[in-house]
């Protein structure tokens, strides 16, 4: 997937470090309540489903599907100039959680709400690989 390397990658937290330690191996891990199995994402100290405080790093499918999008045509700052237009996008994720991720590739303008997509490891500033997204058929 076409890097983006003058956009800065993220800010990695106590909390969200395992999932940018997976993301760097090509893998896609959210948590999962151990109490009642409940994905969530993004990543926090208490399950949404039952309140518990334990949970388990899991890799997931990496799919999913397209809840709603916009197309970016001004560019926040100028890192961004040369990118736009480009494609934000809320992902449900096969597991359950939604996630906020750009939609990559070069048929992404033509996206439609319930596009089916899965993830990609896009390199950032630093060598930072971050999960987005891509169309795919079936
Ligand atoms: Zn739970």
């Amino acid at each position: 997937m076409e890097p983006w390397p003058d956009i800065p990658g993220p800010d990695v937290n106590a909390d969200a470090a395992p999932y940018w330690a997976a993301a760097a191996e090509g893998r896609l891990v959210i948590q999962k309540c151990a109490d009642c199995g409940t994905f969530r994402f993004y990543p926090r100290h208490l399950c949404p489903g039952c309140g518990g405080d334990a949970a388990a790093w899991t890799e997931v499918s990496g799919r999913g599907a397209v809840h709603s999008f916009t197309v970016v045509h001004r560019a926040p700052t100028p890192a961004f100039r040369a990118l736009a237009p480009y494609v934000i996008a809320l992902i449900d994720l096969d597991e359950g959680p939604r996630m906020m991720a750009n939609l990559l590739g070069a048929d992404a303008l033509e996206t439609a709400i319930g596009d089916p997509v899965g993830v990609v490891f896009q390199e950032r500033a630093g060598g930072v690989r971050v999960p987005q997204f891509v169309r795919r058929s079936g």
